[in-house]
């Protein structure tokens, strides 16, 4: 007899990091691989995965199954987490956000925005980096499922315009997802490294590249120059609120006001009737990049009542007038911030699915006269492909193709220590390239002053009061003295990842004081992500588990029904006994009655029902049968799990 043997698969090669474009609508994942960037599809196929988190009684969805579910069921479905992320509840672009969204915010400890879901049937709150932790771990299953193995190390991107406690809270999301975020690169920087490697072979000298980035929430414009593979980003500007879903918006208003006009009826407290209305303007708008008319059909948008119109490209571009001029304007103000002048530019890059819209492209052109837009990196997938450029650079993977591969990213706001009557005094202007360690020497105000505070700011107004506060921190233990004659040396010291350290030394004593600021503006601390992490293992578990049980549940009624055509097959019926075949009979019955009351029980009680009609249905089943394993993937909450595909096998050896 053959000894049987188990023997383990070799452990999977660790995989490669991966670049994630973490987009306010869309998300994508890139990885460098056999000399090139492959952009992954998701389980649906998709390119690009919503960014979207649903929760119902059941379970939970992630991308493209949660934004087919909105409509069903608005209030628990999370969107635009990165508006969110970063900010406080009482930010004015918060408020003019929660307005329009379907789901419920509400201020939380230190006025952070609280997402509000039901789910399985409770009332549960996520935090906005809890969200986001649960689109990267969508991105991040699906670059498994595609590479085989775990992924661990990722670049992860953020919008330029990001603050300092918004890349802290991206940052947070990664380790949140289980990722080990290498570093957190701004979003037109990451495109540039797409666009600058496509070109570089034929680059000959410096080339100032305009980087356009219109997406669906935020809107980005950079100046870099790229010389001999070297990056260097010289001004960006933006706007962390302008996009796709705004021009979507003031298509909805316009339909609102369209349908209250013709039925005399207010749609806009209906949460249910206003996606559905959001998702035709969505889809409208895309036409209208095309074509210079579309229409709306909703069937019973609101109390049973169809809604039929008509968009044209002209009523679209009059509607979004002030957005389109407000990107141009923000044009001209990179162009000044970077001393340059628009005839400098060397090329224009589109990125973002919004510069899809003829009109955005047209008033770009106008503006640069004579030069060609670049449209060769797909839009949508440019900044996940410098990303994953990067994930490369900074793991060593793609290593000679990197040689003389080098990233200077900058500051995109000025930081400062506020002096006496709320002045900011500017250490690190915006536009340094990072990493950065700046000193600048700061004196007491106060005669005997035995304690002094060092408050700082990052923003462009000379007064304190309108900047943004990050942090502050005091050195006690001055010996008195007449103001002004106590000396320190401040240094803002600033990493890769734009992270900021903020340190002070006494200078007449000679006396050291190190002192590293943490952001207390709304961060989480080191505890609440571990609690994090922790829920967000607990989710994934719970989904593998419910995963298994609609498994063993499919793999039970597809037997069952099977089983019940079998024994109406009078070939394979002929020669059983009257008796025995009734006993088969009543068993399928009994399994489908069975399953229709029992929709999720354990998996061991499905197994069991299944085991027992295996075997009294045993005479029936077809010898060719392999198994009741057909599983309608789009039935599960997350569609195809990804773990199940790149588990190690073992293998039993005769
Ligand atoms: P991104 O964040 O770069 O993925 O861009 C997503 C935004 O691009 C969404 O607001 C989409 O509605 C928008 N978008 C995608 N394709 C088109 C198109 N053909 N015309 C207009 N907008 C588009």
């Amino acid at each position: 007899m053959a000894e049987k043997r188990k023997r383990e698969a070799p452990a999977p090669a660790p995989a490669p990091a991966v670049g994630i474009d973490l987009g306010t609508t869309y998300s994508c994942v890139g990885v460098w691989q056999h000399g090139r960037v492959e952009i992954i599809a998701n389980d649906q196929g998709n390119r690009t995965t919503p960014s979207f988190v649903a929760f119902t009684n059941t379970g939970r969805f992630i991308g493209d199954a949660a934004k087919n579910q909105v409509d069903m069921n608005p209030t628990n479905t999370v969107f635009g987490a990165k508006r969110l992320i970063g900010r406080k509840y009482i930010d004015p672009s918060v408020q003019s956000d929660i307005k329009h969204w379907p789901f419920k915010v509400i201020p939380g400890l230190g006025n952070k925005p609280m997402i509000v879901v039901t789910y399985k049937g409770e009332e549960k709150l996520f935090a906005t980096e809890e969200i986001s932790a649960m689109v990267l771990a969508k991105m991040k299953e699906t670059a498994e499922a595609y590479l085989g193995s775990t992924v661990k190390d990722a670049v992860v991107t953020v919008p330029a315009y990001f603050n300092d406690s918004q890349r802290q809270a991206t940052k947070d999301a990664g380790v949140i997802a289980g990722l080990n975020v290498l570093r957190i690169i701004n979003e037109p920087t990451a495109a540039s490294i797409a666009y600058g490697l496509d070109t570089k072979s034929e680059s000959t000298g410096e080339k100032n590249v305009f980087i356009f980035d219109l997406g669906g929430g935020t809107f980005d414009v950079s100046i870099l120059t790229i010389e001999e593979g070297i990056f260097e980003v010289k001004a960006t500007a933006g706007d962390t609120h302008l996009g796709g879903e705004d021009f979507d918006n003031t298509m909805v208003n316009h339909f609102v006001q369209e349908f209250r006009r013709k039925n005399n009826m207010d749609i806009s407290g209906n949460p249910r009737a206003l996606w559905r209305l959001k998702t035709a303007c969505e889809r409208a708008k895309r036409i209208l990049s095309f074509s210079t008319k579309t229409e709306i059909e909703i069937d019973s948008l609101f109390q049973g009542i169809d809604f039929y119109s008509t968009i044209s490209r002209a009523k679209f571009e009059e509607l979004n007038k002030d957005f389109f001029t407000k990107c141009m304007e923000l044009v001209q103000k990179c162009l000044n911030d970077a001393k340059m002048d628009k005839s400098s530019i060397n090329d224009v890059v589109l990125v973002g699915g919004s510069t899809r819209i003829p009109k955005v492209q047209q008033l770009l052109q106008d503006f640069f006269p004579g030069k060609d837009l670049c449209k060769s990196i797909n839009p949508d997938e440019a900044v996940a492909y410098g990303a994953a450029v990067q994930a490369a650079v900074l793991s060593g993977g793609g290593q000679e193709k990197f040689q003389d591969f080098v990233l200077v990213d900058i500051t995109p706001l000025s930081l400062s220590i506020e002096l006496v009557g709320e002045v900011a005094s500017v250490v690190v202007p915006k536009n340094t390239s990072i990493p950065t360690k700046l000193g600048k020497v700061f004196v007491t105000s106060k005669d005997n002053q035995t304690v002094v505070r060092f408050t700082v700011f990052e923003g462009e107004s000379a007064s304190t009061k309108d900047n943004n506060l990050l942090g502050s921190f005091n050195l006690s233990g001055i010996p008195p003295a007449p103001k002004g004659v106590e000396m320190f040396d401040v240094y803002f010291d600033i990493d890769a990842n734009g992270i900021l350290n903020v340190s002070a030394v006494h200078k007449t004593t000679g006396q050291k004081n190190h002192i590293i600021i943490t952001n207390d503006r709304g961060r989480l601390s080191k505890e609440e992500i571990e609690k994090m992490v922790l829920a967000a293992e607990k989710y994934k578990f719970e989904e593998e588990m419910y995963k298994k049980k609609v498994e063993a549940k499919n793999a039970l009624e597809i037997f069952a029904y099977r089983m019940k055509i079998t024994i109406m097959n009078e070939k394979i019926t002929a020669k059983l006994p009257p008796a025995d075949k009734k006993k088969i009979e009543n068993a399928i019955e009994l399994a489908i009655q069975w399953l229709d009351g029992h929709q999720l029980v354990e998996v061991d009680e499905f197994e069991d029902q299944m085991e027992e009609l295996k075997r009294i249905c045993k005479p029936i089943i077809p010898k060719s049968y392999k198994g009741a394993g057909v599983i309608n993937d789009d039935a599960l909450p997350l569609g195809r799990s990804s773990s199940s595909r790149a588990a190690p096998k073992i293998e039993i050896v005769d």
